[in-house]
């Protein structure tokens, strides 16, 4: 058995009282002794925990035997150690921002685009009078995709709604859209056949189910996830890399956060620059007096600003305690 698993799921169903749900929810998980991230929205729930197999099972059968969540999927990866330093759990607007806040206006609840079982999306997905979506943002479609997709030139998700008017010309095709675990595609897909696309169908459960039953093929590159493991290789049946070092443009699908906290931007980097550069985007950014100390990983905990001495001793300690 694993040391350790890492748990990714959402379940869109109706909650009430999701602020305080958020809050009991976090003593939950505290007391299994969980780490990860939780959203807790009126429409539903959106996490990544990671912990060992036992608190991770009964983490799962406590979110089933909830009538709410009984449909929940878990896609479950064995991993070497946790995935995360801390437990969150909070309450926000909507378990994947887009923006759209009206749930009348969209609730996949009511209607979503068809939902693919991955050998169906492979079957499918090559056929003439289909064009493959990918709904996620730059940093994740810059290191990964699938062979042939079209990607979108959006910083966030919730620039997503002002994308669409780009997609007219696709119109009259069957649309196939594709995300991380599944959860942006129930809005995306949702959103376009509101917006008049006819043939609308996602990958259901998203790049991670698809690395897991459908061996990954055609997806190239890596799948960036949103937890200290960045990204996650899906493909053993046909894998490339498709990403570049941002600085010598030599083939890596590491990404990591600029070393600078100022600068903190996510970018490709292979091992070598980085520790010629002690992480950082630029030989501008190595020279800030804040800098974080580069341990390969590029990976830093969140630190809430302004950062005085004091926190920055504290956080040089939390981080020998991590490592
Ligand atoms: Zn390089
Ligand atoms: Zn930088």
């Amino acid at each position: 058995m694993a040391q350790y698993q890492t748990l990714l799921y959402y379940c869109y169903s109706p909650i009430e009282n999701a602020e305080k749900f958020a809050e009991d929810h976090l003593e939950f998980c505290k007391s299994l002794g969980l780490l990860g991230r939780i959203i807790v929205a009126d429409e539903g729930l959106n996490g990544t925990v990671s912990g060992t197999p036992e608190s991770c099972a009964a983490y799962m059968e406590h979110i089933h035997s909830d009538p709410r969540f009984s449909k929940t999927e878990f896609k479950i990866d064995d991993v070497e150690e946790v995935s995360f330093i801390k437990m969150h759990c909070r309450y926000k607007e909507e378990i994947v921002h887009s923006g759209l806040r009206n749930p009348a206006e969209i609730n996949p609840n009511k209607q979503t685009g068809i939902h693919l079982e991955p050998k169906d999306f492979l079957a499918m997905k090559d056929q003439e009078d289909v064009v493959v979506l990918d709904v996620r943002s730059n940093y994740e479609h810059n290191v990964g995709r699938f062979k042939n997709a079209i990607t979108l030139d959006i910083e966030n998700f919730r620039e997503f709604p002002e994308k669409v008017k780009e997609l007219e010309h696709l119109k009259g095709k069957k649309i196939l859209t594709y995300c991380t675990g599944g959860i942006k595609c129930e809005k995306a897909s949702a959103l376009l056949l509101k917006e008049g696309f006819e043939d609308v169908y996602q990958l259901h459960g998203g790049i991670i189910k698809y690395g897991k039953e459908a061996g990954g093929e055609d997806f190239e590159g890596e799948c960036y996830v949103f937890d200290n493991r960045v990204t996650v290789p899906v493909n053993s049946v046909n894998p490339s890399v498709v990403s570049t070092c941002k600085n010598c443009g030599k083939i890596t699908s590491k990404m990591i956060n600029c070393a600078n906290p100022v600068c903190n931007e996510h970018f490709t980097q292979c091992d070598e620059c980085g520790w010629e550069l002690e992480g950082c985007c630029s030989s501008a950014c190595q020279t800030h007096p804040r800098k974080r100390e580069y341990d390969g990983t590029g990976y830093y905990v969140k630190v809430p600003q302004p950062v005085n001495e004091e926190k920055i001793s504290k956080r040089k300690h939390k981080k020998l305690v991590k490592n």
